[in-house]
């Protein structure tokens, strides 16, 4: 027999196999009877990203600072971000628009990787169906935002590591905001001393040798 037809024989096996215990052991039915039942949830599932805020209110909370590196990084360019202003048109450290286009969104996940502030995740929400095809596919910031505590049950693993290098990063920040403080400090003393009263004389400058005088 040849070593192909070894391989078609082995593989219909493995079929046979599983279509036979599909009907008395669950782990071999792959397929789930949906909507009545749905499929596992594993914190490895990824859908579309969502934003995370900490604390209770999403907007002071939010992680984003708007640096646009998600919006230039995703490749279908579904990601839309305006940066927020102040009521003196001073720009604010977060996005006063954030949209995703879901019906564009491929689950790339490479928004997640660009961020450099932790502020987006992909989620596993996946009922999100929707009758208008495009209002209603395109999440925009309020429905993004999701709480720090979401992310712990979604994927606990991964969100105690990040909030981790969140502690550290903060801790080194801190680190050297003190250090620059005491070194303006110590700058600031030593301006402010008073200069020395005691002058230091000039040294004493040799005298030229002196002709001899002729008698
Ligand atoms: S998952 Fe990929 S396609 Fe979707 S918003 Fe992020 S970068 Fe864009
Ligand atoms: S989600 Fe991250 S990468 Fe995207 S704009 Fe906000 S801070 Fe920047």
């Amino acid at each position: 027999m040849s070593l192909l037809a070894k391989g078609i024989l082995k593989g219909m096996a493995v079929t046979a196999k599983n279509f036979f215990q599909s009907y008395y052991r669950k782990e071999r039915l792959p397929t789930v009877q949906y909507p009545e039942e749905k499929s596992t949830i594993t914190p490895f599932t990824r859908n579309f990203p969502f934003l995370l805020y900490d604390g209770d209110d999403a907007v002071d909370g939010m992680r984003c600072t708007a640096c646009t590196l998600c919006e230039r990084a995703c490749p279908p360019q579904c990601i839309y971000i305006i940066k927020d202003k102040d009521e003196k048109g001073k720009p604010i450290l977060r996005p006063r628009i954030f949209d995703i286009d879901t019906s564009v969104c491929m689950s790339c996940q490479l928004c997640v990787e660009v961020c450099p502030y932790e502020a987006i995740r992909m989620d596993s929400a996946f009922e999100l169906s929707n009758e208008n095809r495009f209002e209603g596919l395109l999440i925009n910031r309020g429905d993004l935002l999701k709480s720090n505590d979401y992310y712990h049950a979604l994927n606990p693993v991964e969100a105690r590591e990040t909030d981790d290098r969140i502690a550290a990063k903060n801790a080194l920040a801190e680190a050297k905001k003190k250090a620059r403080q005491k070194k303006t400090r110590l700058a600031a003393a030593k301006a402010k001393r008073p200069p020395s009263r005691l002058k230091k004389s000039p040294p004493a400058r040799e005298k030229p040798p002196q002709p001899e005088k002729s008698e």
